[in-house]
């Protein structure tokens, strides 16, 4: 599996699960490659983002048997798989079904929805929608959003819990644009949340940390 590091949250039980694939976007904002650690173990990643230098990728990964054994004693209700796409890791499904026999958790799966995998064992799905507009989309990402915005509707035909997130980013995928993206969730299902994401300087970008009043 393409797992590299698991951090667990007590008071919700919660594991995050952290795959590390060649993700199929190259969002300019991006910040794995600069801190590869879960955010909640640490005091300000937010700040300190700007000046980091890039990480080296992660060499060393779990197999199934691996995560299955760590997670052994420790009592989990719910599972978070994130990190870089874990959608294109192709033991996803077979980690999420068998998590969910063992432990009867709830399963959520970050993605960038390019990639549509087995859902059957993933409760919920947090969709990251990076643009509506096609030339901001390829601007930002390299990638069309066409299949994006596609699955995104199949997922919802499916039935599945699902989520939407964006990130504000001032002067660039600014409100005018985080309308456009909750216009077309609501247009697919007024009843999916949208979380709005303010943008914190990454790398050598030019644009400016977005504001909570902005957000
Ligand atoms: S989809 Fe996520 S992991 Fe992939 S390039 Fe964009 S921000 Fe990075």
């Amino acid at each position: 599996m393409k797992i590299y590091h698991i951090a667990y949250e007590p008071e919700f039980k919660s594991r995050d699960i952290h795959l590390w694939t060649d993700c199929n976007l190259g969002c300019q904002a991006c910040y794995t490659h600069y801190e590869k650690l879960d955010f909640g173990l640490l005091d300000d990643p937010v700040t300190k983002m700007k000046t980091k230098p890039k990480e080296s990728p992660p060499t060393r990964f779990l197999s199934l048997a691996e995560v299955m054994a760590l997670l052994e004693d420790i009592d989990i209700e719910r599972v978070i798989f994130m990190g870089t796409e874990p959608a294109l890791d192709p033991e996803l499904p077979a980690l999420a079904e068998a998590l969910h026999r063992k432990f009867n958790c709830y399963n959520i799966m970050l993605t960038n929805g390019l990639k549509l995998i087995d859902l059957e064992h993933i409760d919920e799905v947090i969709f990251s929608i990076k643009a509506l507009s096609e030339n901001l989309h390829l601007d930002y990402t390299g990638k069309s959003n066409k299949t994006i915005l596609r699955n995104f509707a199949t997922i919802s035909v499916l039935g599945k819990k699902l989520q939407a997130e964006t990130v504000l980013i001032p002067a660039y995928i600014d409100a005018y644009e985080v309308e456009c993206v909750a216009r077309f969730i609501s247009g697919i299902d007024s009843s999916i949340p949208l979380r709005i994401d303010a943008y914190f300087p990454v790398g050598d970008n030019p644009w400016r940390a977005a504001t909570a009043g902005e957000v």
